[in-house]
């Protein structure tokens, strides 16, 4: 039988508040063990929890980016478990009264658009880290628990189950964190758990519509492992399946080491966690008029800019797209165009050579050995005549590992395309004289064959020759 995949994403967000949810400690990331905790965090007896306004405003632009509907009236409810990590023994969360419903966001996989629909939008605090004395918890003598982590805002982002492949759920991850850097509510840093997704994979026969029994990974925080945990999962499932087995729903975890998904526990339900009204907060009421302002202090967001590098700048669709698919890309982008080159340059240096290099050394955009700067004042260089792209490629290559301006660089290796047309005809003279077939045939008529004389020009003058003046002087040489 053929089976279709079914994905649904849990994505946790980390806010860049510099405070915590309820309390005033500090949420900063990689402090000393237990220095940002006070009574409220560390669920004393006796104190009482005041909701970070600021939380609240994340929340509802979150929500207004991703085209939800916002609840003028929401409210946090206690989600009750035991776990080291969680000192109060519960979790205050948002249960049937989320703040934001019914969005979605649109992705392109593979030049398709598709749509995903957003269940929700909830507001809850993260819990503490445990820190093993071993490497993991089962190896370890014993653990301790770093409180820091505790009542750090986090967002819930939970999506419909629209997701029929790895790629798609990467793609969907990957919107929903540029639009969480766009509206700046948390610094996405994957690799420090700002943003880690629980992944719902099922399969069902091609072309059902009901849903089949879903496994669920929890804590993936790395589009990689996000991707490989998916496939390792329809794999696994689909054998299962073949072998007239039944799918258990079940936590599993991924092993990025071992490239595959363990069981955990079986999957606990709602009704396990007896939710119950959160008797220490009062509801949050929220007017038309705020969450308008909310809405109008909304920056551009990557659809709209995308939209707008093609319309101004005339980016192909699929140019744009990636530019704009995150913001440390847009901004680089932004700083290259704001030094004057020209857009359509700045864009094809920047899919080109630039992202070949950062890819290849797998660096981030923001951490560049080529600045937006000085990419942009070599693109001028080009577009000055100065030097050739050809050359550019060169100076490129030379500004990765060296921090000099382009124009030293330039110069100090001596790449400053030569115009001057004694030069270059002097050079043209003698390709001519040597390369007696190709002035032959383009005079037969086969006019393409000026192309290998050029080519010669430029080999000699190694590639400094301008070769517009090239072209027209070959031209005028061979046709008189
Ligand atoms: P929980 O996991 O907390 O019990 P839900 O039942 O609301 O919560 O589902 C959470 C996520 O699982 C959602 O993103 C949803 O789209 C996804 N999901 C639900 N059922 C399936 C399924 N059969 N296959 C794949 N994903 C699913
Ligand atoms: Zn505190
Ligand atoms: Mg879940």
């Amino acid at each position: 039988m053929k089976y279709e995949t079914v994905i649904g994403l849990e994505i946790h967000c980390e806010l860049k508040t510099k405070t915590k949810i309820f309390c005033g400690c500090e949420t900063g990331f990689g402090a000393e063990h237990n220095t940002h905790v006070c009574p409220v965090c560390l669920g004393l007896p006796g104190v009482l929890p005041t909701v970070n306004k600021r939380v609240v405003e994340f929340a509802i632009k979150a929500g207004l980016a991703t085209n939800c509907e916002i609840n003028q009236y929401c409210k946090f409810d206690r989600k009750n478990y035991y776990y080291p990590d969680l000192p109060k023994n519960w979790q205050t969360s948002q249960y049937d009264l989320p703040i934001a419903e019914h969005g979605w966001v649109d992705i392109d996989v593979e030049g398709e658009k598709k749509r995903i629909r957003l269940t929700r939008i909830h507001m809850e605090e993260d819990a503490g880290k445990l820190v093993h004395s071993g490497t993991n918890i089962k190896d370890s003598a014993s653990s301790n628990v770093d409180y820091n982590r505790t009542g750090v805002p986090l967002l819930e982002i939970v999506s419909e189950p629209d997701m029929s492949s790895a790629l798609e759920a990467r793609t969907y991850m990957e919107k929903i964190k540029a639009i969480m850097e766009y509206i700046d509510v948390s610094n996405c840093r994957m690799e420090e758990g700002n943003l880690r997704a629980d992944v719902n994979v099922s399969l069902r026969p091609a072309g059902s519509t009901e849903l089949g029994t879903r496994t669920e990974m929890k804590n993936i925080n790395s589009f990689k492992s996000l991707e490989d945990a998916i496939n390792y999962e329809i794999e696994r499932q689909t054998e299962v399946l073949e072998d007239g087995g039944e799918i258990i729903q079940e936590t599993r975890t991924w092993d990025p080491e071992r490239g595959i998904t363990l069981s955990m526990r079986s999957k606990e339900n709602a009704h396990d966690y007896r939710y119950m009204p959160e008797p220490d907060l009062p509801p949050i009421v929220t007017s038309p008029e705020t969450i308008e302002k909310f809405r109008s202090e909304l920056p551009e967001l990557p659809d709209a800019r995308r939209a707008r590098l093609e319309k101004d700048f005339g980016l192909s669709d699929y140019d744009a797209g990636i530019i704009t698919s995150s913001r440390a890309m847009a901004e680089y982008y932004d700083a290259v165009v704001a030094t004057g080159a020209d857009a359509k340059l700045a864009a094809n240096w920047m899919m080109g050579d630039l992202l070949k290099n950062l890819n290849a050394e797998a660096i981030d955009i923001s951490k560049s050995p080529v600045e937006a700067e000085r990419l942009g004042e070599m693109i001028r260089l080009i577009e000055k005549g100065t030097i050739s792209s050809k050359i550019g490629k060169k100076v490129f290559a030379e500004m990765w590992t060296c921090p000099d301006a382009p124009a030293k660089i330039v110069e100090d290796k001596g790449l400053v395309q030569i115009t001057d047309t004694g030069a270059i005809e002097a050079i043209v003279d003698q390709v001519i004289a040597d390369n007696p077939k190709p002035v032959e045939q383009y005079k037969a008529g086969k006019k393409k064959a000026i192309g290998a004389l050029v080519g010669q020009v430029m080999k000699q003058s190694k590639g400094k020759a301008n070769p517009q003046m090239v072209n027209e002087l070959l031209a005028k040489k061979l046709d008189s």
